[in-house]
Parts: C-alpha cells; structure tokens; sequence
C-alpha cells in the first residue's frame, strides 16, 4: 500500500471556517444578484466527455493542449474534470431541450493543471452566466454590467472592464489574412508557440506573454479595423450602452480570450490591486458554439469570474466577532433533559444552539462555547428550574442576566442584533 500524503495536492485549497463561510457568502451574492436579472441556476456534472472541451475551447487553446486533467475510467472512457463552465452548459442544454431564451448561472469547482500563483489554482472556484438565445447588444451590456455588479457588491472598488470586438464569420477571416501576412514578417521575432499559431490561430499570438511576442505584435492589424458593417454597429451600442449606464470601460484590442468559441463582443475584468495576476475573469459572445455541438442556431454570450481572486481583491469580512449562536450550559446531569429541551426548541425558533454533552464541568462547557465563537451561553440549573428562569450570558461584555421561560427566544434574538 502506498503511503498516506498527509497534505493537500498541490494548487488546491483547504477552507476552513470562518474561510469557508466567507466563500460561501460570495457565492450566494452572486446567486442572488443573477437571480435578480432573471438567470436560474443550472448544475452540470464536474467532469465531462473529453470532446466536450476539446470541440469547444479549440484544439490548440492552452486550456485543452495544456491544462486539462483528463483521464480514462475503467471503462477506457476519455473523461475530463471541467476546465470551464460554457462547453458542459452548452452540453446540457441541447441534451435537456431547455426552451429558448435561457438564461443560466453556475457555481461551483472547475480544474486546470496551471502552475500554482497567487489567488490562482488547480481547482478554482468560479461563477458565471450564459444567455442563451439573445442576440441584442443591449444583452452584452446587460451581462457586462451584471459581472461589474458583483465585484462591487463583494466591495471592489478598483475594478475596471475591458472590452473588445472580435468580429464574426463574415469579417474575421479578413483580419486573419491580414494579421498572419503580418506575423510572418516577424516570424523570426516570434515564440516557438507562436509560430505555431500563425497557422493555426493567429488571433492567439495577442495573448502571448512572451515580451518579444508582445512587441512583435505593437502594430499588428487589430480585429476590430476589420469589422464588417453589422459587427462595428452591433460593438457600437454595446459601447453606447455601456456608457448610459455609467460603467467605466475601457477599449482593448489585444483582447482576444483565448478561446476559439468567442465572437464579437470580448470582455474582462482587471482589478489594480491584484498586481500582475490582475484578471478577476470575463467572458464573450460566442453565437456559433451551441450550432457547432449540433444545436440550432443560437445566439449567446455568458462570463466566468473567479471567485478565488475576487475574494483576494475584496476586503476582509467585517462580520460579528462572535457567531449567532446560543450554547446551553448545564449545571448537573438532572437539567441534561432541559437542556437538550431548550436546545430543540431554540432551533425550532431558528437560533442554532449547541450542547456539549461531554464536559462535566461548566468551566469546560464555557471553553467550549468559546472555541465554537458562541455569542451567548444559557445556563441551566437546579437554581433556574426553580425559578423558572435560564441564566443568559452574553460572551462578548461577559454580562449576564435572569431570563424567564418563555422569553428565552426573543431574549437571545437581541442578543445577536446588538
Ligand atoms: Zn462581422
Ligand atoms: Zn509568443
């Protein structure tokens, strides 16, 4: 047998509570903002047939030459941890015949075998949305803003979106021509991947961090000094829009994403206070993709951000330094029946309540509502009973006083407000 590895693998997380709950809390920010826009969740398998990817993100993409963990099961299955959300959402809507239009968001764990950095992973954590079956650039902007929306909610201020035309069917292939002439007058300037791109996928080479690359491509023939009529008007409005709804962007042409499915509109979010790994995440249109895995025609566009970094750009939580909890303390065994009484009915109350039911001593119950973070202790004694009354001890000022009965719930429901 092999030996127990008694660490994470590596480019993964551990979140441990209050991280946990910080993470928890972003998602369910982003839950309930995408709700507000009219998107529903949709929850799709964390590993896929292979193809799924591979057709989607393009053969050459970094994602599927690079980055994928794929493997096969013991049924010789090619089988891939999901890199990204759009291919297996795409996927499931044609399998599920959803009506269109469909607006969907997921959250949930994706997986990439990049090297390891800062607010980057092996197995990030990711929020996106697609809408499925619109075609307007009013929707672009709509979807531009709703990801702005979430990174102000989290409490970054700092973040700037960078937008971008890409063209379509009709006019990219001009642009391609003109920019692989362009490349290979250069060819000698370029990267080992990059020449490789000039063939395959010129567009790539704008995402190449190689310096040399970067300057080589300075001047290059942008996507967007070749859009067609329809793709300059359709960038337009999006621009247009965006500005009457007073969100900063600003124009990138070397944003290209480096995904073959994308068309016309590109964007991405930058947060300044990430230093070099400033991309919180983005997205496109990519109105071909849901044809291309045998659907009809669909017009489409979504985003993925990454809840990794955003949480690094956020600011820590400021919530209670104690958690809305009520731990009963009991005095002698006699009261242990009261005790799990009062815990029932508190929770049936909706106050979470906690017992330790091992420590005999009521110092050692006391260390234990203090490692739980507890706000409160209720005490339960032979003294109490008589009364009628709990003792209730608030463990932030250490003040403690008599309770009767029956007003336990909305004593202690003050407790957590104050
Ligand atoms: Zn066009
Ligand atoms: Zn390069």
């Amino acid at each position: 047998m092999s030996e127990l590895k008694q660490t994470r693998p590596k480019g993964t997380q551990d979140f441990v509570p209050p991280d946990s709950e910080r993470r928890r809390q972003a998602e369910a920010t982003f839950r309930h903002l995408a709700e507000t826009y009219g998107y529903r969740e949709i929850i799709t398998p964390t590993f896929e047939h292979t193809a799924v990817f591979v057709k989607s993100s393009g053969e050459t993409s970094d994602i599927v030459t690079k980055e994928m963990y794929s493997f096969k099961d013991r049924a010789e299955r090619d089988l891939t941890l999901r890199p990204e959300g759009t291919p297996g959402v795409v996927r499931a809507v044609l399998e599920n015949q959803a009506r269109m239009p469909c607006r969907l968001y997921y959250v949930g764990p994706y997986f990439r075998y990049s090297r390891p950095q800062k607010g980057r992973y092996r197995e990030f954590g990711q929020v996106g949305v697609e809408a499925l079956g619109e075609a307007s650039p009013l929707t672009d902007a709509e979807v531009i803003f709703l990801g702005d929306a979430f990174f102000r909610s989290l409490g970054i201020h700092d973040c700037t979106t960078q937008v971008n035309s890409i063209g379509c069917r009709e006019c990219r292939p001009g642009h391609r021509d003109a920019l692989r002439n362009y490349l290979l007058e250069r060819k000698e300037q370029l990267c080992g991947d990059c020449r490789l791109r000039i063939d395959r996928n010129p567009l790539r080479v704008f995402d190449c961090k190689v310096e040399a690359c970067r300057q080589a491509v300075e001047g290059a023939p942008t996507p967007r000094q070749h859009l067609c009529e329809a793709c300059k008007r359709h960038f337009e409005q999006v621009l247009a829009d965006l500005t009457q709804r007073s969100l900063p962007y600003e124009v990138n042409d070397r944003l290209v994403r480096g995904l073959d499915y994308y068309n016309r509109t590109t964007f991405e979010y930058i947060s300044a206070s990430l230093g070099a790994q400033d991309s919180l995440g983005g997205g496109g249109r990519y109105d071909y993709l849901v044809e291309e895995f045998g659907g009809p025609d669909t017009p489409a566009i979504g985003f993925a951000l990454g809840l990794d970094r955003a949480l690094l750009a956020a600011p820590p939580a400021a919530g209670p330094a104690r958690r809305h909890l009520a731990f009963v303390v009991w005095l002698t065994e006699s009261e242990l029946g009261e005790t799990e009484k009062l815990a029932a009915k508190l929770r049936a109350d909706g106050i979470p309540a906690q017992v330790d039911y091992d420590a005999r001593r009521v110092k050692a119950q006391f260390k234990s509502a203090d490692a739980a973070q507890a706000a409160c202790c209720i005490i339960i004694g032979p003294d109490e009973l008589a009364k009628g009354v709990y003792s209730l001890k608030d463990l932030v000022s250490g003040e403690q006083h008599e309770v009767p009965f029956d007003a336990i719930t909305a004593a202690v429901r003050k407790r957590f407000r104050d």
